[in-house]
């Protein structure tokens, strides 16, 4: 690649929340964004804010759980962008509930989207990081993934998604392929939203309780787990691999 040529950047989850703040810092960073999510018309906004501010963004809709979308969706992003050599992982959903009333299904969903889903785009992509002798991973882990009452299904795939991206790093590292796992705390998103709903609790409220457990005293913002990314697939991080970090307003264990 010449050093004027743009890389591609992919975002699954790309509609909202920290997939959408993420879309927005690479293209910042002068990266084209392909900003998948499962319906491409909701990926509008992000894709509109990119090419306002002068950045090259395409939405494309696929299910990343679904390995005949996820093909397709990696061939139109090579059409209209190019080859993707940037990858985040960040399309999620919650199914929360105790053990005992789990259903088989809320355990598969869960699974399926961020293991099954992180696994098909990466298998899709890696081909185009391989020939370019450059490629940046990033999964998005989370706080759960050290154990969440109500999140069996939810901290099993995010403690997954640790072990495949330190795998990752090891098998493709000799491809100058990076891959590191961002491990989010509390931000507030839909996401965070949709759980102070379930509680019965007001978003602001479900926020300020939140906070007061969090040494810096505040709940995280998308951009705040965007910057991580973005210090992650730079062009500098080339002998940053198989981590995890914890973005979470102060140390968890
Ligand atoms: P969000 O606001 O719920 O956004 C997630 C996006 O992913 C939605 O636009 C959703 O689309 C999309 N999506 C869901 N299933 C998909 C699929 N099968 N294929 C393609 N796209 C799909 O969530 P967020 O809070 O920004 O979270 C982003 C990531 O960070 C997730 O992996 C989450 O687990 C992780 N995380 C979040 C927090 C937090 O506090 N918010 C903490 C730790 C980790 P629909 O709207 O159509 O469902």
């Amino acid at each position: 690649m010449s050093t004027t040529e743009q890389r591609v950047a992919v975002v699954t989850g790309g509609a909202r929340g920290i997939g959408a703040a993420t879309a927005v810092r690479l293209a910042a960073e002068g990266r084209a964004v392909a900003v998948i999510d499962l319906d491409e018309a909701a990926c509008k906004d992000t894709v509109e804010k990119i090419t306002a501010a002068g950045g090259k963004a395409v939405a494309v809709g696929a299910d990343v759980s679904d390995e005949a979308q996820v093909e397709a969706a990696v061939a139109r992003i090579v059409a209209e962008l190019g080859a993707p050599t940037i990858l985040v992982n960040n399309a999620g959903v919650l199914r929360d509930n105790l053990l005992f009333k789990m259903s088989v299904s809320d355990w598969d969903t869960v699974l399926n989207v961020h293991l099954r889903g992180s696994f098909l785009m990466t298998k899709a992509v890696q081909k185009h990081m391989v020939d370019a002798g450059f490629g940046r991973v990033v999964n998005l882990s989370s706080s759960s993934a050290l154990g969440n009452r109500g999140q069996a299904n939810y901290s099993a795939a995010k403690a997954g998604l640790q072990g495949f991206t330190k795998t990752l790093a090891i098998e493709l590292g000799k491809f100058g392929i990076t891959a590191n796992a961002v491990a989010p705390g509390f931000i507030a998103t839909e996401m965070t939203k949709a759980t102070a709903d379930r509680v019965g609790m007001g978003f602001e409220d479900f926020k300020k309780a939140a906070a007061g457990a969090i040494p810096v005293q505040r709940v995280g913002e998308p951009e705040d787990i965007a910057n991580a990314i973005a210090f992650f697939t730079g062009e500098a991080a080339g002998f940053v691999s198989g981590q995890v970090l914890y973005v979470a307003g102060g140390p968890l264990d």
